[in-house]
This record gives C-alpha cells, sequence and structure tokens, in this order.
C-alpha cells in the first residue's frame, strides 16, 4: 500500500514550490502512484480505467513489464550522454525506428521532446532551403519554444513573444470549417498565403494528421496532397507532426499522414516513442539530413542509451502484441459505440477520429455548435467519480479526448461508453 503524502499535502507544495499556471483536470486533483497497462491506482488503491493515457504517451499500456525492463537493464549497465562514444542502444533503436518509414525517410536525429523535435525540423526546413516562411495549420500545436509557439495557432498556448515569418493558414476542419468536408478548397488558402504573404519561396508546411490539442481534428481528405504539392512547387519542405498520431494510434496506418497518401520530407515523433519516457525524434532524408553538417549540432540526452533502450522494447512490443491491430479493431468499435450515443444525447454534437485516437465534441445547440464548455468539467468529474479518465481539448475546451493506452481491450470500450452514457443521462 501507498505510504506517501496526501493528495492534500502533495496540493500545498504543488501551489508553493510549482508553477501557478498547472491545469487541474478535476475539481478534487487526482494523486496517482500506481499504473498497470491500462490502468492507474490512486492512493487509496482505487482503480482507474485510462482513457487518455497522459495525453497519448503510453501506447504499450503503463509500466509495460517488456519496456520497464529494458530500461532497468540499461540503466544498470550504463547511463550516459550520446555525444561522444559509441554505445549500440542509439543504433539500435535508430534502425527500427527508420525501418517504420516510407521512402528515403532513414536519418533519426532523437531529442527530449515534442517540442525539441518540432524545433529542430523548422530550423532543418530553413537551413535547407534558405527561406525563412513556414505555414501552420490553425489550431494547430507544436510546442511551446521560441520556434514552435510560433507555429502552435491557438491563444490558448501562445505568450507575447515575438513571431516573425509564420503563417496560420485556415484549418480543414471538418466540422467547423467553412468548406466542410473539401479538403482541396481549403489547401487553396495555402497557396494563397504562399502568393500573397511570402515572396513566391517558403522553407515549409507543418501540421498534425490529427489535431490532438486541438481536439482530435482529423484534417479533411484530399487536403495534404494538395498542400503538398503546393509547398513543394514553392520549394518548401513538408513536415509531418506524429507526436501524437504516430506509434499505431490510429491503427490504419503506423503514422497518421499515411492515411492522405503522402510522404513527408521531415517526420517529427514524441510522446508514445517512449511509453512515457522523455525522448523525441525528428526523421528526414540523407539530403536533407546533412544540413547539420555545417556546424556542430548536439544533444546532450537525444537518443540517450536508457531511452534508446526503452524505445526500441516499444516497438517491439507493438508489433509483439499486435497493438496496431488492437487499435484498429477496438478504436472502430469504440467510435461506432460512441457514434450511437450521438441519436440518444443531444449535447453531442460530434464524434470523430481514428483508431484510438478519438473525440467527443460537446455542443448546446447542434445547429449553432455552441460549445459545452460547462457541462464538459462536470461530465469528466462524474466520470472519474466512476472510475473512467478521459481527456478534454478543442479550442473552446469542449471535446472529449480518447487516446488510451493501445492495448485498451473492447470490454474496456463498453465500460467507457456506458459510464458516458449513465453520465451524460444524469445530466
Ligand atoms: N506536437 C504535438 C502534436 C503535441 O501534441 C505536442 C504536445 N502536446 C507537442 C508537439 C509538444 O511536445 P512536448 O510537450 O513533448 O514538447
Amino acid at each position: 500500500p501507498y505510504t506517501g503524502p496526501s493528495a492534500a499535502e502533495i496540493s500545498k507544495k504543488r501551489k508553493e514550490y510549482l508553477s501557478p499556471s498547472i491545469v487541474h483536470l478535476f475539481k478534487n486533483p487526482l494523486n496517482l502512484v500506481d499504473g498497470k497497462m491500462q490502468y492507474l491506482y490512486d492512493e487509496n488503491g482505487r482503480r482507474y480505467l485510462d482513457a487518455f493515457g497522459g495525453i497519448a504517451t503510453v501506447c504499450c499500456g503503463h509500466c509495460h513489464p517488456d519496456v520497464v525492463a529494458a530500461i532497468i537493464n540499461q540503466t544498470k549497465r550504463l547511463q550516459h550522454s550520446t555525444v561522444l562514444y559509441l554505445n549500440h542502444a542509439i543504433a539500435d533503436f535508430a534502425e527500427a525506428l527508420a525501418s517504420k518509414l516510407p521512402g528515403d525517410l532513414k536519418v533519426v536525429f532523437f531529442t527530449n521532446s515534442g517540442t525539441e523535435a518540432n524545433e529542430l525540423a523548422l530550423m532543418m526546413a530553413r537551413l535547407y532551403t534558405g527561406c525563412h516562411d513556414i505555414i501552420s495549420l490553425r489550431n494547430g500545436y507544436h510546442g511551446n519554444a521560441a520556434g514552435t509557439m510560433g507555429a502552435t495557432a491557438q491563444s490558448n498556448y501562445k505568450f507575447n513573444t515575438v513571431q516573425i515569418g509564420v503563417h496560420h493558414a485556415l484549418n480543414p476542419d471538418q466540422y467547423r470549417g467553412v468548406f466542410g468536408s473539401d479538403g482541396v478548397k481549403y489547401a487553396g488558402d495555402v497557396q494563397e498565403i504562399i502568393d500573397y504573404g511570402t515572396c513566391g519561396r517558403v522553407a515549409g508546411f507543418i501540421a498534425e494528421a490529427i489535431q490532438g490539442v486541438g481536439g482530435i481534428l482529423e484534417l479533411a481528405p484530399g487536403y495534404l496532397p494538395a498542400v503538398y504539392s503546393s509547398i513543394r512547387k514553392a520549394g518548401g519542405l513538408c513536415i509531418a507532426d506524429e507526436v501524437q498520431s504516430g506509434f499505431a494510434r490510429t491503427g490504419s496506418h503506423f503514422w497518421g499522414f499515411e492515411a492522405h497518401d503522402v510522404v513527408p520530407d521531415i517526420v517529427t515523433m514524441a510522446k508514445g516513442i517512449g511509453n512515457g519516457i522523455p525522448i523525441g525524434a525528428v526523421v528526414t532524408t540523407p539530403e536533407i539530413a546533412k544540413v547539420l553538417t555545417y556546424r556542430t549540432y548536439f544533444n546532450t540526452f537525444g537518443g540517450n542509451p536508457v531511452c534508446a533502450a526503452g524505445g526500441l522494447a516499444v516497438l517491439r512490443v507493438i508489433e509483439k502484441e499486435k497493438l496496431q491491430q488492437n487499435a484498429f479493431v477496438v478504436g472502430s468499435y469504440l467510435k461506432e459505440r460512441l457514434t450511437s450515443l450521438k441519436d440518444k444525447h443531444e449535447i453531442i454534437g460530434d464524434v470523430r477520429g481514428r483508431g484510438l485516437m478519438l473525440g467527443i465534441e460537446l455542443v448546446t445547440d447542434r445547429q449553432l455548435k455552441t460549445p459545452a464548455k460547462a457541462e464538459i468539467l462536470h461530465l469528466m468529474d462524474q466520470m472519474k467519480e466512476l472510475g473512467v479518465l478521459v481527456g478534454k481539448g478543442g479550442f473552446h475546451g469542449n471535446v472529449f479526448r480518447i487516446t488510451p493506452p493501445l492495448c485498451f481491450t473492447k470490454e474496456d470500450a463498453d465500460f467507457l461508453v456506458d459510464v458516458m452514457d449513465y453520465t451524460l443521462s444524469k445530466m
């Protein structure tokens, strides 16, 4: 049993010693002390079904024994920086990761987070093209450092810092967007930005295939191929941010961009890559990777032996346990059940997503699509009381985010939907 400090004691310390901007999902914050696969346990040993997976971070399951063993074994043997010496862990992981990517995408740079991965990707695009302008999508999230905060396009996550040479294109949002599901029409806006907002040449374009923080919005079909074509004509590189949609989460594919029939020039990843340990990566072609040889580029802990060993174990577990297939089967079943809740509950405006990356947008008026902001907080709290943790997101904060560990079962899906149905009925 847990004998550490109580939730109240931890809250007090957090208030005194940690960032005042910490977000709490619940009225009474949860004190989590243990995790096992798709379950989390609080200080009293109470079990919760985790349908948020630490923001799509946990892909194999909490404390998956193979991943834990790989981390412990490597920690006992050696942990150090990767920069100066050889070690097999980083090389083995890079080789395995490259084998998961199409085309010529086979040079890997490791980082410690998604922000760092995207910062590096943006810099490479700028160096490679000799241009500065980057186009990203409104409602996208790419990180919180100087460059990535520019590409991030939600005021909620932007501080008043200088932002130069970033343009935010119309979001191909199939629920609220002006062109519905016509991806090619939205892509016209990127061409217009190139034509009217730049010298006609750009460094690149960055987008998530499914916006995670933005509320599980899947780019309208036809959008990415049209945009990639415009960007390449303007000399730019296409960057796929797979921080949330990568690592088998979408079920139908290993990477989110694959559902759109495109091959990016640079792919960035984090979160699921390490099943909870801090690691990120940028994968690109040998030709683009060369831009970093003109100066010294190094990252003290990027691809360190412990995180690399953990990452390699994650890839093996995804394969061994057929987690992509599971994400597809369980995710499709869950989406179907959630969609049927829409007939019963007027507050559900939209059910969307792919595999185990699903979103449910709540509105108080289906015609006006008025965000149900207060209602979602109440519902999340009630679901927590019944033992189910879901996330929330979207610009208005009115979208349930369901991104569980990929070992989620049909029974878990049933429990989640039943609990959601019950709390919606009680409201
Ligand atoms: N890209 C996407 C799509 C993300 O969702 C996030 C984190 N929410 C990031 C980048 C930034 O990753 P990190 O928080 O690890 O810096």
